[in-house]
């Protein structure tokens, strides 16, 4: 069974067609500047060379379209005609209440789907013109919509609420959602497997560390609390955005730097994390090698980014009342050394010991902590696109 699974942003669309039997990613690729001039499609298909198709692409249908078209290509292509594709995986990013799970998506999937749309304004909108443009081009296969909330829908009311008059989640849904849930499950999964225990026995904390970041305590497979919140500006310091701050700072910075709304929000998610305290870049990459050769702000951006992390891993060790293994996933939490050993460092007395020779490997599925280490310490390189293919796959098995 072939899964084509699709990530349609604003003016971008990312696919994989994925062989759910062997988990072989037969071909990849993205859509850029939909609906703007110069569009093209990057495809690159296994064991081939990447090949580029600069064609216009008005809209999303357009975009998909083009998609088929080099996936069933004579020369580039990996399928002979569209109707090896039995699914389609969407990754939906807001799914509020209304989903706890994936789901086959039908008329009142997808109104539900516009009614989140307040909560991510711009997200939604174009992972329902994803799946409207694969409903036309593709008539009659099935199509799932993987939320990144669902996996934390089974977070206590004490830890998804805010101590904010209780009408505004009633009548606004305010509340804390979080993000990444897809791959804070994924990862969170592999982990029980690598220890060989029932995922139901376990207490992990899963730290998906990458522009973005956020971190997960998960109780027996469940979420029960993350970092992110009602948007995925809270939680720990992150590339460019801020994290969690005093909430009273965003009517200070309005009034001090004479400021709209909109402005200090853009400030907050564009302008503020590691990239603002630094002044370097919200690259981590760029920020060690600045940090290295002595720049002090980038290296107070590094320490606050770990300090945020690892009192994260407190609380969320604490709430659980244990904790078996943490799991470091994404572009950081895969890669980097240096932040690993920062985040865990003192916090030996919980258990947590890491070896540090093995904590050198990087973007590999390795178990890094020391054979005495009560508390297990895994890199997991986390893959979001496998996750929406294996939920798809069996949803409409
Ligand atoms: P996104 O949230 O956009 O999916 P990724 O998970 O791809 O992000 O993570 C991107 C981040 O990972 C970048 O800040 C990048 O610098 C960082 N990164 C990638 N490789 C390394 C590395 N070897 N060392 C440190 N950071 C790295």
């Amino acid at each position: 069974m072939k899964i084509l699974v699709i990530n349609a942003g604003s003016s971008s669309l990312k696919y994989q067609l994925i062989d759910i039997e062997t988990e072989e990613v037969l071909a990849k690729g993205l859509c850029e500047r939909i609906g703007i001039d110069g569009s093209r499609l990057k495809h690159s298909p296994e064991g081939k060379d990447e090949v580029i198709i600069e064609k216009p692409m008005k809209d999303h249908s357009d975009a998909i379209k083009l998609v088929l078209e080099a996936l069933t290509d004579k020369e580039y292509g990996v399928i002979a005609d569209m109707s090896e594709i039995s699914a389609v995986g969407h990754r939906v990013v807001h799914g509020g209440e209304a989903f706890s799970k994936s789901v086959v998506i039908d008329d009142a999937v997808k109104k539900a789907i516009e009614e989140c749309i307040p909560l991510a304004p711009l997200h939604n909108p174009p992972n329902i013109i994803g799946v409207e443009a694969c409903e036309k081009s593709m008539p009659g296969v099935p199509q799932v919509a993987v939320f990144d909330t669902a996996f934390h829908q089974t977070m206590p009311p004490k830890a998804f609420m805010y101590a904010l008059p209780y009408e505004l989640y009633q009548n606004d849904k305010i509340r804390r959602y979080g993000f990444h849930g897809t791959s804070h499950k994924y990862v969170s999964s592999q982990a029980a497997e690598m220890l060989g225990k029932p995922i139901e026995e376990l207490k992990i904390i899963t730290c998906h560390l990458g522009n973005g970041s956020s971190i997960t305590a998960v109780d027996g497979g469940k979420s029960v609390d993350t970092s992110m919140g009602f948007t995925p500006l809270a939680g720990v310091v992150m590339g460019t955005r801020s994290g969690d701050i005093d909430p009273a700072i965003v009517k200070f910075i309005a009034d001090s730097e004479h400021m709209s709304l909109e402005k200090v929000d853009n400030l907050l998610n564009k302008e503020s994390g590691v990239l603002g305290v630094s002044g370097v870049s919200s690259d981590f990459r760029d920020l060690q090698a600045a940090a290295e050769s002595g720049n002090e702000r980038a290296a107070l951006a590094l320490e606050m980014f770990m300090y945020s992390v690892k009192k994260c891993i407190g609380e969320y060790a604490v709430a659980m009342g244990g904790l078996d293994a943490i799991v470091f996933t994404a572009g950081v939490g895969e890669n980097s050394g240096d932040v690993r050993r920062g985040v865990l460092e003192g916090t030996e007395f919980l258990g947590i010991k890491i070896d540090p020779e093995k904590n050198k490997l990087r973007g590999q599925k390795v178990e890094i902590s020391t054979p005495d280490s009560k508390v297990k310490v895994l890199i997991i390189p986390t893959n979001e696109e496998l996750m929406i293919a294996r939920e798809t796959a069996a949803l409409v098995k």
